[in-house]
């Protein structure tokens, strides 16, 4: 049983803001199990209590190459990612793992889904590692048989093919980890996106992550160019998300990053499935990539998440993520840059009902975010019986006016003012995992 006094500021679970400047904070078992405001009389919390953040997509074996600038996805994947996710194995895998789950930690991220790099033994590394970090996360070898950096493939599988052996190690690799450390650890199958995969390979993939209750994640939508390529090569299909729709890639439990330049006939796609959408906004600046149309995402009901997408997100700062989100939505509300259904969902909302505003962005970092990773129920609150995930802010870091006279400007301080270097606790299943001395 551990006891904490401090501020506090959460959604409950029906998404309804609550702040609470005295707050006594119970955990037991993991748990939280007592949530509650102190007397009026009682002396307001130095530190604030937030839910652990989420971060719905994120490239582990890519973090050396954050802010490598310039260029779009296409020649950025070959200029600065393949070769570094090609290193990504032996003791550098390891300790780049470590690294970058203190890291995550260290930003107050307390869940993530992360893709590894082709290879079998840098993934082993990444998940002992995983385990050992205390940290919730959903994680995969990339799944690549086409266009694959892995050029000693052939020396080292002379009679087999890729899509073989990647199938074969990522099934390997979730019959050891998909559900270890108490539950910590998930498995996702990660076919890296259509264009380095085989339809035969997709096909595989999905039925395998349905037999086994895996998670998929890959990529859809993201660049223009990467779209018309897409087109090319999959002539037969009706869209982009259809090519994943006919491998049988989609479902609940699919993470599919990015969308931005998602039709309405893949939006249904998406949302008959119940695959979430993973918005990276700091990443399709960095890349150039585009705006999601998030009101157009709304419209249609799909789920959502928030993602850093490092290395292509420059930080792994959700902060950052959730205020850059509204910043481009703000924007291109302003431009009008959005069309349709998105126009008119636009024009009939006023200020208070805007498509994202700073509660919206906490909410998909939080709330969400841990929905999508089919977390244990409660998590991304702080409500009673959730899971103990949660960090410890001070205000003090980017309030001059602390402490805020209400939930409305708490929050909105946080999101547009807030950063990791407010961090000073991150707590998950009640453990500290990282922590300022
Ligand atoms: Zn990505």
């Amino acid at each position: 049983m551990k006891t904490l006094d401090c501020a506090l500021l959460t959604l409950d679970r029906r998404e309804r803001l609550v702040y609470w400047p005295a707050a006594r904070l119970t955990l037991d078992k993991g748990r939280i199990a007592q949530a509650r405001p102190l007397g009026r009389k009682a002396r307001p919390g130095a530190l604030l209590a937030i839910p652990g953040l989420v971060d719905a997509h994120c490239h582990l074996p890519q973090y050396p190459a954050v802010a490598a600038d310039g260029g779009e996805l296409l020649p950025w994947l070959k200029k600065h990612i393949f070769p570094l996710e090609r290193r990504f194995k032996g003791s550098y895998a390891r300790e780049l793992s470590r690294l970058f789950f203190k890291d995550l930690a260290a930003h107050g991220t307390t869940a993530a889904a992360v893709y590894l790099s082709v290879y079998k033994e840098g993934a082993e590394a990444a998940f002992e590692e995983g385990a050992r970090s205390g940290l919730r996360l959903v994680m995969g070898k990339v799944m690549m048989d086409r266009g694959s950096y892995d050029d000693a493939f052939a020396r080292k599988h002379p009679r087999r093919g890729r899509a073989e052996v990647s199938l074969q190690e990522s099934g390997e690799l979730c019959a050891r980890w998909n559900g270890a450390a108490e539950g910590r650890l998930r498995y996702a199958y990660t076919p890296r996106f259509a264009l380095s995969c085989s339809r035969e390979l997709m096909r595989a993939a999905g039925a395998e992550a349905a037999r086994r209750g895996a998670f998929v994640q890959t990529h859809l939508s993201e660049s223009r160019a990467e779209i018309a390529a897409v087109r090319r090569d999959f002539p037969e299909a009706r869209n982009y998300a259809d090519v994943y729709g006919e491998a049988g890639l989609l479902g609940p439990r699919t993470l599919l990053a990015h969308g931005i330049w998602l039709s309405d006939a893949e939006r249904r796609t998406v949302k008959a499935s119940g695959s979430v959408l993973v918005h990276c906004p700091t990443s399709n600046a960095f890349l150039s990539s585009g705006v999601m149309d998030l009101p157009a995402a709304r419209g249609a009901d799909c789920r959502l998440a928030l993602g850093s997408d490092v290395a292509a997100g420059p930080s792994l700062d959700l902060l950052e993520v959730m205020r850059q989100a509204v910043f481009a939505q703000r924007l291109a509300g302003a431009h009008k840059l959005f069309s349709g259904a998105a126009d008119r969902a636009l024009s009939r909302g006023s200020a208070a009902s805007e498509v994202l505003g700073a509660a919206k962005a906490f909410a998909l970092a939080t709330v969400h975010g841990a929905r999508a990773l089919d977390l244990p129920v409660g998590a991304g609150t702080l409500t009673p019986g959730a899971p103990a995930d949660l960090v410890l802010v001070d205000p003090a870091e980017y309030d001059p006016f602390a402490p805020a006279p209400d939930g409305t400007a708490a929050l909105a301080r946080l999101v547009f003012r807030g950063s990791r270097h407010a961090v000073r606790a991150t707590f998950v299943a009640g453990k500290l995992v990282w922590g300022k001395a």
